[in-house]
């Protein structure tokens, strides 16, 4: 067979999960929290089916959640979508940012990703013909904007942003999105803002979503996730906002490749939405974890730089073994029963700065466990 993705093998996700199952480790390794959403939620979902919302779901997604979404956008950020034609409701923010991705990008355009990255944006990218072109974030894993500039070219296509970072935790600062805005003035790129974390940032700091520049939110789609937001990650349910001449062209793709999105799932959604508390609360949730993570970390021989945003943790492990991240995070698997993610696989392959990624969306008893056997390493 002639494979349009040679290069792509099963993801790391599914293959640490495997070994986790098979050694019965504590799993740290794939994002996902390990407990339940509000009952509440479940409920709306019940009630949606019940009261007979089980055909087809319109195209975009459902009116109702398409205004709620739009309303937060306008109440965070202070930017208007239209809901009718700039909002779309995606099967998670995958399907968002692939789908944004395959509207544009064809053979030989090159897209801007930095790297670290995130697994599903190369496959996308070539699976359309594109070429990924890599900016590799310097050790404080920080954009350095000038190395930016010098890959864009006239064949860029489009630049993939991701804030919060995974799997580093970092977050772009207001004047890393005025560089970004500035160095794309009078270009035709487009911007695909990963912001699937927007709701987990720490220490008081700001979300600096693309849709609030409006240079920048005149050329992004803004990808996010309910997974993420509302400890759902199975739902696979997201969203998109972008102008409508940009959306236009997403819906045609959208359209032909999933129509649409689970129905009661959105019903649901939009009534749990309307309550801000329902999202501005999770900061402060995740903080909590955050921070007890790393209380319970003190006494251990990692190199620790507090994560600012999503629900991961790097730590350093030099001062603990000289073993590349692939081979140490096997080995922590099978001898001490505790799966974790080795940050290499995030189109890093080159790089040996010795940083394993660890998830802290538990249950206090889980990252207890968890930490007990880091801090014997
Ligand atoms: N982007 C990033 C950075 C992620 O971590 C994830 C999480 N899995 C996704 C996109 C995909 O989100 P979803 O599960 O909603 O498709
Ligand atoms: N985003 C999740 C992570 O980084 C993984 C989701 C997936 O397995 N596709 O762990």
């Amino acid at each position: 067979i002639n494979s349009k993705l040679p290069k792509v093998k099963t993801t790391i996700f599914t293959t640490v999960g495997k070994m986790a199952k098979k050694y019965d480790a504590i799993n740290l390794s794939q994002g996902f929290p390990n407990f339940d959403p509000d009952p509440k939620l479940l409920d709306l979902v019940s009630k949606a089916m019940h009261e007979g919302h089980n055909q087809y779901a319109h195209m975009a997604g459902l009116p109702k959640l398409r205004e709620v979404i739009a309303a937060k956008i306008a109440a965070l950020h202070h930017r208007a979508y239209d809901p009718e034609t700039e909002i779309t409701v995606t099967v998670g923010a995958t399907e968002a940012i692939f789908t944004a991705i395959t509207a544009f990008v064809t053979k030989g355009d090159e897209v801007i990703v930095i790297k670290p990255a995130y697994d599903c944006y190369e496959p996308a990218i070539e699976v359309n013909g594109g070429i990924a072109i890599y900016v590799q974030l310097n050790a404080e894993f920080k954009v350095d904007w000038s190395v930016f500039r010098e890959k864009l070219t006239p064949k860029t296509k489009m630049v993939i942003i991701n804030t919060p970072h995974n799997p580093s935790g970092t977050i772009l600062s207001k004047t890393d999105m005025l560089e970004l805005q500035q160095s794309l003035a009078d270009t035709n790129i487009i911007v695909v803002s990963d912001e699937v974390y927007e709701h987990i940032v720490f220490d008081g700091h700001t979300h600096e979503s693309a849709s609030r520049f409006d240079d920048l939110a005149s050329r992004s789609f803004v990808c996010s996730s309910f997974g993420k937001t509302f400890h759902v990650t199975g739902w696979k349910v997201g969203y998109c906002a972008a102008p409508s001449e940009l959306m236009h062209e997403f819906r045609k793709t959208h359209q032909f490749n999933v129509f649409s999105v689970d129905h009661p799932v959105q019903h649901a959604l939009a009534t749990y939405l309307a309550e801000p508390q329902h999202y501005l609360g999770l900061n402060e949730f995740y903080q909590e974890k955050r921070d007890y993570f790393l209380k319970a970390l003190k006494g251990s021989r990692f190199t620790i730089v507090p994560s600012q945003g999503t629900y991961f943790q790097l730590l350093g492990y030099a001062h603990i073994t000289d073993e590349r991240d692939v081979d140490f995070a096997k080995r922590l698997i099978v001898e001490h029963q505790l799966a974790c993610i080795p940050i290499s696989v995030f189109n890093v392959a080159d790089l040996d700065n010795k940083v394993l990624r660890f998830c802290f969306a538990k249950t206090r008893d889980t990252l207890e466990k968890a930490t007990e056997i880091l801090c014997n390493l």
